[in-house]
């Protein structure tokens, strides 16, 4: 994945622990830590931007027509 902070690219599968190593919420935490500058990265956020993307495209659309 790309970190939104930084734009480092990484792959989050080969990191340990999701780079949470300096985060300290090892069990609870969901999101992936970039190495480059440990930004914390949600693993969800990019199904929830085409959700909203969507959503506005759909209010776009209405607004125009
Ligand atoms: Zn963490
Ligand atoms: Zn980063």
């Amino acid at each position: 994945m790309k970190c939104r902070m930084c734009g480092f690219e990484f792959d989050e599968n080969r990191l340990e622990n999701r780079g949470c190593a300096s985060c300290g919420k090892h069990s609870n935490c969901n999101l992936i830590h970039c190495p480059e500058c440990g930004f914390a990265n949600s693993p969800q956020l990019d199904q929830e931007f085409d959700f909203i993307i969507k959503l506005k495209d759909k209010f776009g659309r209405k607004s125009k027509s």
